[in-house]
């Protein structure tokens, strides 16, 4: 009751102060539903220059609210919640990234789209996990280092295997979680159901899984097969996305990013509110951080 409320009064001031409201797949169902646009940091970040209004209220981790500002540094990009970090783009030290660098002469930085805009702008190129297996095969270079995620550029060099990718040890510990014991019990529970991994889990889980996809890539499949029920191996909340878009059942392991749930109502009716805090980025590292970023789109993949 006291959410309907709340969400209600979100909703409401964020029409009378002409405010869009952004959500990431991963937060809750009622911010999911009174969103203007719900996607994942890719999706936000391309829709945010399309936005008709200057305001933004971004509801998802802190790297992503610069990812938009980034993209659209005109547009005023609330975040209720800044110390909603992401642990995987926290765990890139500039020091550790230039050691790589070193090592590997001439091998150009491929980073994920979820990293800081400081770790965006000491890259060469950005890649989502829908096209990094892309990116990485239409490099000139043999060698690249792929930076956060071990699991992604595991994944990467599992599909590109004339290339050597020099992974970063990073990881998201919400998929890293994901076992292949959680696999087994979740096709117990649904048997015959088509389990789809997110490339941030472990090889192993991969090795038990049938298909491979990013979030979107994951509700597209769903759109698209004939079938009606899907195993998601990622956070939880995206099963009620694919639900929601395309009608069909999804079940998904327990796994929950707790800094993603730091964005709640209440969190969001403040920050109308007060009208902040909003995220600041250095012009300078506005530029340098959509660099890699328009290089990535520029490849068309
Ligand atoms: S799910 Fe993982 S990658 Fe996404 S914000 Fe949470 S910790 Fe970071």
């Amino acid at each position: 009751m006291r959410e309907v409320f709340l969400a209600n009064r979100v909703r409401r001031l964020a029409d009378e102060l002409g405010v869009a409201i952004m959500a990431h797949n991963y937060q809750i169902p009622a911010i999911q539903d009174l969103a203007d646009l719900v996607g994942d940091s890719l999706v936000l970040a391309m829709g945010g220059p399309r936005l008709a209004q200057r305001t933004v209220l971004f509801c998802g981790v802190s790297f992503m609210a610069e990812t938009v500002k980034v993209l659209a540094p005109e547009k005023r990009v609330l975040h209720p919640v800044p110390d909603a970090m992401c642990p995987m783009a926290g765990m890139v030290d500039p020091v550790i990234l230039e050691g790589l660098r070193k090592e590997s002469p001439g091998a150009p930085i491929v980073a994920y789209v979820n990293t800081t805009a400081e770790t965006k702008a000491a890259s060469d190129i950005c890649c989502t996990s829908a096209n990094a297996v892309e990116i990485v095969r239409g490099l000139p270079e043999k060698r690249v280092i792929f930076v956060p995620d071990r699991n992604l550029g595991a994944y990467v060099q599992r599909m590109v295997p004339e290339k050597e990718v020099v992974t970063y040890p990073g990881y998201c510990h919400v998929h890293d979680n994901i076992t292949p014991g959680h696999v087994a019990a979740l096709r117990r529970a649904h048997p015959g159901v088509e389990v789809l991994a997110h490339p941030e889990c472990r090889p192993e889980v991969i090795d038990v899984s049938d298909h491979v996809y990013s979030t979107e890539g994951m509700i597209r499949h769903a759109r698209d097969s004939p079938s009606g029920e899907f195993i998601v191996l990622t956070e939880r909340e995206l099963a009620y996305r694919l639900t929601a878009v395309t009608g069909k059942r999804a079940y998904a392991p327990d796994a929950v990013c707790p800094n993603m749930k730091k964005i709640t109502l209440a969190s969001m009716l403040r920050v109308l509110t007060e009208d902040g805090p909003t995220v600041e980025l250095d012009p300078d590292l506005i530029v340098r951080a959509r660099r890699p970023i328009e290089r990535m789109l520029a490849a068309g993949r």
